[in-house]
């Protein structure tokens, strides 16, 4: 059984934005997809008196390809990603994630938007958009502000969104002539599973060297990150075996991992380390 809660269907981009600003002492919840809420309400984790389906706000919708930016609308679903040609050439990793992201029903209810929002410390969408650079563009009645994906989560489940606002846009820079992009899932099957440790990398070159790393990891910590100081071991370097071991190391270091029924924390660092030497060997080999 749910506890009752009343629901807004606006059918547009200021409707909603209305709906979620009138709130005053309610817990007022935007429901996309719903394949988190949902979930989280039958586990009385969440409790909300009002939600705003966003299922009809098209200006949430969409995919843009600019010279040099690409953005796309807050509730793209997984499998509008899978079917975007654009999206495989710009952002390979975001396709490695989105063909082992949940079943068939959740890749074509389950949106981006809705991924970030969660704040899961799982959430597969966010290390590939973390290694792209990707902006956020968060909306209210009131205002509109960008903000980078990497300033969004402050911890646990805890991130910069106002609950009057809603993820309208995410927007990421072209990748650079020589640059890979990938993702790795570990997980306990090869799809519909909660990811065990997740890597994704972005390495670009040019004259022998490494000219850009990111390097970002899910579920081995409280919130999605960026191995900041195993990127900063790899830009402006030629990359050698011994300098990606030690970035490897660098970046499983920053993992704050925890057993639970999936996987136990010491086989979360170790994955964390094997996953990055591995991404980042193979992405250093193919820009050779
Ligand atoms: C069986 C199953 C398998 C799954 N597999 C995976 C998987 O492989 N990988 C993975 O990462 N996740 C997985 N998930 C989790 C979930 O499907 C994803 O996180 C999905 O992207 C959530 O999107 P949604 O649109 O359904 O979000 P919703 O459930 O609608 O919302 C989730 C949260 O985001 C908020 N929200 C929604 N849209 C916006 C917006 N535009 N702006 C601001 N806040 C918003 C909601 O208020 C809520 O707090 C799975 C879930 C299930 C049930």
């Amino acid at each position: 059984m749910y506890a009752p809660f009343e629901l807004d269907i606006p059918t547009d981009l200021p409707g909603a934005l209305a709906a979620l600003a009138n709130g005053a002492g309610e817990t007022v919840l935007p429901i996309a997809g719903g394949t988190n809420l949902i979930v989280d309400i039958r586990a009385r984790r969440e409790r909300p008196d009002r939600m705003v389906g966003l299922g009809e706000v098209d200006e949430l919708k969409g995919m843009e390809f600019g010279p040099e930016r690409i953005a796309i609308g807050g509730r793209t679903t997984v499998s509008d990603l899978l079917r975007a040609p654009e999206i495989a050439r710009e952002a390979p990793a975001l396709i490695d994630a989105a063909r082992l992201f949940g079943g068939l029903m959740v890749r074509n209810t389950g949106t981006v938007a809705g991924n970030i929002a969660s704040g899961s410390p799982a959430a597969d969408l966010v290390p590939p958009l973390l290694t792209l650079d990707a902006e956020l563009t968060l909306a209210s009645a009131n205002a509109t502000r960008t903000m980078a994906l990497d300033d969004y989560y402050l911890g646990y489940k805890e991130d910069a969104r106002t609950p009057d606002e809603l993820i309208t846009r995410i927007a990421w820079p072209r990748l650079p002539a020589n640059a890979v992009n990938s993702f790795y899932k570990l997980a306990r099957r090869k799809g519909d599973a909660i990811t065990v440790t997740g890597v994704a990398v972005t390495l670009a070159a040019a004259d022998g060297r490494c000219t850009r790393a990111r390097i970002a990891l899910c579920s081995v910590a409280p919130v999605v990150f960026r191995a900041r100081q195993a990127e900063a071991l790899l830009e402006g370097r030629a990359l050698t075996p011994a300098l990606i071991d030690e970035a490897a190391a660098e970046a499983a270091a920053a993992a704050r991992p925890i057993d639970d029924i999936r996987a136990s924390a010491d086989y979360r660092r170790h994955t964390a380390l094997a996953l990055t030497r591995r991404l980042v060997g193979q992405a250093w080999d193919r820009l050779a």
